[in-house]
């Protein structure tokens, strides 16, 4: 089959780019092995697990707020995740449909830079193609230490149909990233025993250090976070679901029981098989692309995950349509704003953020004003009486553009595509605190933080 773009993978970095070149005339085949649209973000990540983080959030306020006071039934809680993605599967069927990209259920693997194979059920399938998106994503890093092979990922919590349905008792969680902190949070809401070992000093490593501790001051204590706690090993007592983990702290060894150990350490690229062939440059984090997307052979795109820029489904759409962009003008017209990408932690309370904060202001010599408002003073946080957190407005000095923000506390993720907005397109801080934000919603405390500069 000789076709115009070649798509391997049919995630956030892939469908939208495979929809924008179909809608514009090219000849567009796009594969990917789960045969669904939608990657590891609907079918073992964002969706599934802010589905579970929604209902242990109302369940949370409906005890804290009404005095309910049952045990969640999780089986429940996970048959509701499940057919939430069920309804985004079909929905992308559809949007295939009334499209004429073709689309295989297979893996590609590459063979020169104008050709690959898809390796679908039904057969190989060789193409010729002009273009290739590589957009196959990331998966899980296991590090590999004895007893390893007994513990989980979040693909097999949070995944379509996962066998776990029943709520671990006593949980240890290894790693001190988002996904740690979010599953953490998470299972102990629903009403795990919930244990987090974090190798350094510092979870959410490389975030601004003021953010990280308030999250950490807001989060729930019968969370048992343990710092500079390496794992050594895990056992596997008897034959049922009991697990001893062993770990080192303050060089004595410790250790934990739990029915549920889950592996948080970081995720990495997905290279398809053959990319070698392809001569890509590939950096520390992944495929290395500019702002236009493109790797360093020209017919080549690699947005999402597998350049491990941004690694966040929002952030692979964008990436997805500035490299369709670019390939239909054949000429660069279009590029990434990196800078601008929201980023959530789903803990409970969460946190979000955006552009450049403070530490990061200072490390490039960019003279800051800060905004802020408390959410002890928001009218919803306090329907909710969640008044802890703030939000936190940096205008850089001067121009009294803003260069970016945070939010923590409540509504967090939904607010802070207000401030990303405001970010990506220079807004100044007259212009934010002149806007009339929504009563009785959060985010008037956004123009409220703009307004206490003035
Ligand atoms: P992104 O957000 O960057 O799109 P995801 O990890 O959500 O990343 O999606 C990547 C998709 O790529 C997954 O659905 C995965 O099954 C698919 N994939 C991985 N390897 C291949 C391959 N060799 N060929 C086609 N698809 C692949």
């Amino acid at each position: 089959m000789i076709v115009d773009v070649l798509i391997a993978g049919a995630g956030g970095a892939g469908y939208p780019a495979a929809f924008r070149l179909d809608k514009a005339g090219l000849k567009v085949v796009m594969a990917d092995p789960k045969g669904e649209l939608g990657g590891n973000c609907l079918y073992q990540g964002c969706v599934p697990s802010k589905t579970l983080r929604e209902l242990a959030h109302l369940y949370v306020r409906a005890k804290k707020l009404l005095g309910f006071n049952e045990t969640i039934p999780f089986e429940k809680a996970q048959d509701h995740k499940d057919f939430v993605q069920e309804a985004r599967f079909k929905q992308h069927k559809q949007e295939l449909a009334e499209s004429s990209v073709e689309f295989y259920k297979g893996e590609v693997e590459i063979i020169d830079n104008h050709h690959a194979v898809i390796k679908d059920e039904k057969g190989d399938v060789q193409v010729e193609y002009k273009y290739l998106i590589l957009a196959t994503g990331s998966e899980p890093f296991k590090p590999k230490f004895p007893g390893s092979e007994y513990c989980i990922t979040s693909d097999d919590l949070y995944k379509y149909r996962t066998s776990i349905r029943k709520l671990p008792k006593e949980m240890v969680i290894i790693g001190g990233g988002y996904i740690a902190l979010e599953t953490a949070s998470i299972m102990n809401a629903l009403g795990t025993k919930v244990h987090v070992l974090v190798r350094s000093d510092r979870v959410l490593r490389g975030l601004d250090s003021r953010l990280v501790s308030s999250l950490l001051s807001m989060l729930d204590k019968n969370i048992d976070i343990r710092f500079n706690s390496p794992v050594i090993e895990v056992q596997k007592i008897g034959d049922k679901d009991e697990y001893k983990v062993i770990y080192s702290e303050k060089s004595e060894k410790k250790e934990i029981s739990a029915d549920l150990v889950m592996l948080a350490t970081g995720r990495r690229p997905v290279y398809p098989k053959g990319t070698e062939k392809l001569g890509l440059a590939i950096g520390k984090t992944g495929i290395m692309v500019d702002e236009t997307i493109v790797t360093s052979v020209k017919n080549v795109y690699a947005p999402g995950d597998v350049n491990g820029r941004a690694m966040f489904f929002h952030s692979a759409v964008r990436q997805s349509l500035v490299s369709a962009h670019n390939i239909l003008a054949g000429t660069p017209i279009d590029y990434m704003d990196f800078q601008s990408v929201p980023i959530s932690v789903f803990t409970i309370p969460s946190i979000a953020y955006v552009g450049i904060l403070p530490e990061e202001a200072k490390r490039r010599g960019i003279d800051i004003i800060e905004a802020s408002y408390p959410l002890s003073k928001d009218s919803r946080a306090q329907m909710y009486d969640e008044a802890e957190g703030e939000v936190r407005l940096f205008f850089e000095r001067g121009s009294l553009r803003i260069i970016g923000g945070w939010i923590i506390g409540i509504d967090a993720p939904t607010m802070i595509n207000e401030i990303g907005t405001a970010v990506a397109n220079g807004l100044t801080a007259r212009q934010m605190a002149n806007y009339a934000d929504q009563h009785p919603m959060s985010n008037e405390s956004i123009s409220y933080a703009a307004r206490s500069i003035f």
